[in-house]
């Protein structure tokens, strides 16, 4: 293990076992090829006891949200009622057929899965009781609150690595569709293109 994977393995470790003090979220550990599981199964899978799950957040203007269908993120959350409870499950992939970059992955992906709870938990972009949510602005709340952590101490040299390399895919992953391009408008509101530049250059 080289030095910067054993501290990326850390500080993944280290959020999953603080989950930012979130309340609902489980974090479940899955390879690639039960990322693309029916979600039903997934909580099978992992006995996950609900009555009901709700639905991922959809674009407004009905487009394909691609909710949990990012590259660059290789994690999907669920969000879903037991009871009077409400649940978060979080899935992380954990392995990959890139070993190289894995750990960068599954780091970024818990900053932005918990991104989404934090997003649910405080009911910004999520409406349970309307079972509506914005998949745009949802994906936009996560990536924010996921560089604004990596942000946040500007003597971490791994987070600001991590940091360039988040601000990299979301370059290119703008070009990628207009639901990526509304995405990423809505980031520039809180990061402006400038910053981002900035973070690239690492
Ligand atoms: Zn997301």
């Amino acid at each position: 293990m080289s030095p910067l994977i054993q501290v990326l393995d850390e500080k993944y470790h280290n959020v999953k076992r603080d989950l930012f003090g979130l309340q609902t979220p489980s974090v479940f550990e899955i390879d690639e090829k039960m990322y693309n599981m029916d979600v039903v199964d997934k909580f099978r899978m992992f006995d996950v006891q609900f009555e009901e799950i709700y639905s991922s957040p959809v674009h407004p203007s009905g487009l394909d949200s691609e909710y949990g269908k990012g590259k660059d993120v290789i994690g999907v959350t669920y969000f879903y009622r037991n009871g009077e409870q409400n649940g978060s499950a979080v899935f992380i992939v954990v392995n990959s057929s890139d070993e190289d970059i894995v750990y960068l992955k599954k780091y970024i992906s818990i900053l932005h899965e918990l991104g989404h709870v934090h997003d649910f938990e405080n009911q910004i972009n999520f409406d349970s009781y309307a079972r509506a949510s914005d998949a745009v602005k949802a994906e936009a709340y996560a990536e924010i609150f996921a560089l604004k952590y990596l942000d946040r101490d500007k003597q971490d040299v791994v987070h600001k690595f991590v940091k360039s390399q988040y601000a990299e895919a979301l370059k290119n992953r703008k070009q990628r569709s207009e639901f990526y391009a509304s995405v990423h408008k809505e980031i520039n509101i809180y990061i402006s293109e400038s910053r981002l530049k900035r973070w690239r250059k690492f």
